[in-house]
């Protein structure tokens, strides 16, 4: 049986998979098990942000997974402290959690929110999320996530929980009240469609959050990790949550996810209130001080800046060749999305066979998420088998 075949047969069919099975990776580039070489400007949607099998990370996780992977958190470990030091060194954080992935780490969040509220008042629990937002799939992950795909018939869903419409403060101010415990965003909608939020509206829900004295959490699980540019897309705004969840990237590919905060919020969960039996094991966190400490460097940051608004100019030149079907461009740093006119998996479709890997979101936005250490040249690679993909379409 083929790869194909067995996942059909054995595998929940909980994703439509494309008939693709990739058996090698090295930079911005995969190859199928017949050889075949594609352009990745996907990486694993926002996941492989330094590439396929960076060398330092593979070295590194290499070297662990012989060493030490797993001892458990009833024991101190090295690079959890080092990975704990460095992303708060790097951020606003004081103090880290870890975890698995980004429903974990905004599971998480939430919990740390309501814990902080009903210390309080009892009846200080709820939460205000937005529409279109994308949080995860556990069952509170769902509950804040604003589409109903995501959360119809699976039962009811967390009380309390409030949906305010992205970027209109009005609608925030409709549903705030003392019994808010938090407000959870995403600094740019990556599920919903590559929606940046205005700097007046987090600076407004900063203000809002503090007159309440609620935990503002910015869900940077997509937007984290060096994607927009900075290290962390809230650097953008110049508005500091108390709280930051992290996964995707900050493994590059290993499995983590991570809790940062600060403040009134960095001391809230306390001994024997949270936890998570791999949450911050050797490899994982070997893996993520890897790639921070290349993330973070402020040249790397720059061409990442760079690069996005190379590819950002590429597209709007597409637009102007392909104005009956592209809209726009919108995104920040390498997490960019094109607007098309009409549902767009079909282009999708079409440039994986033509050997370049991207993906649709909200139903007709192409988005661009590619490795950071793309190349001019590679996004250029890019750009003609798009062309060649639309004039065959
Ligand atoms: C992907 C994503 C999540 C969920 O992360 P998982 O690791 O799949 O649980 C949460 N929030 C945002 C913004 C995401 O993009």
């Amino acid at each position: 049986m083929s790869t194909i075949e067995k996942t059909e047969k054995f595998v929940m069919k909980t994703y439509n998979r494309y008939p693709v099975s990739f058996v090698k990776g090295k930079g911005c580039r995969l190859y199928d098990e017949n050889g075949k070489e594609y352009l990745d400007m996907l990486a694993g949607i926002a996941v492989c942000n330094l590439g396929h099998c960076h060398e330092k990370v593979s070295k590194a996780i290499c070297e662990q997974a012989q060493t030490l992977i797993h001892t458990s958190n009833l024991f101190h470990i090295k690079p959890q402290a080092e990975l704990a030091e460095l992303l708060c060194k790097n951020s606003f954080g004081e103090k880290v959690f870890f975890c698995n992935s980004g429903a974990e780490a905004n599971e998480g969040a939430i919990k740390l929110a309501r814990r902080y509220g009903t210390e309080k008042d009892p009846e200080k629990f709820e939460i205000i999320a937005f529409r279109q937002s994308f949080h995860g799939r556990t069952m509170a992950a769902v509950s804040i996530t604003g589409q109903g795909k995501y959360n119809e018939g699976f039962g009811p869903m967390l009380q309390g929980v409030h949906f305010a419409e992205f970027n209109n403060i009005n609608s925030v101010k409709e549903l705030i009240s003392e019994k808010t415990a938090g407000i959870i965003v995403e600094p740019i909608q990556g599920e919903g469609g590559i929606v940046p939020a205005e700097k007046e509206f987090l600076q407004e829900l900063r203000n809002l959050a503090d007159e309440i004295d609620a935990i503002l959490i910015f869900d940077e699980v997509q937007t984290g990790v060096g994607r927009t540019g900075k290290l962390f897309a809230y650097q953008h705004y110049g508005v500091e949550p108390d709280v930051m969840t992290l996964a995707k990237a900050l493994g590059n590919g290993v499995p983590i996810g991570a809790i940062v905060a600060k403040g009134k919020a960095a001391d809230v969960l306390k001994p024997g209130l949270h936890a998570s039996t791999f949450g911050g094991n050797f490899l994982a966190t070997r893996a993520g001080v890897e790639v921070i400490k290349e993330i973070s460097k402020p040249e790397f940051l720059k061409s990442v800046e760079e690069k996005g608004t190379y590819l950002k100019e590429k597209l709007q030149s597409l637009i102007e060749q392909f104005p009956e079907k592209f809209v726009s461009v919108r995104g920040k740093g390498l997490m960019i999305g094109l607007i098309c006119k009409e549902p767009c998996s079909k282009i999708v479709e079409k440039a994986l066979e033509n050997g370049l890997v991207i993906n649709c979101t909200a139903g007709n936005v192409l988005r661009f998420t590619p490795p950071l250490i793309i190349s001019k040249e590679e996004i250029d690679a890019g750009i003609e088998i798009l062309k060649k993909t639309l004039k065959e379409l």
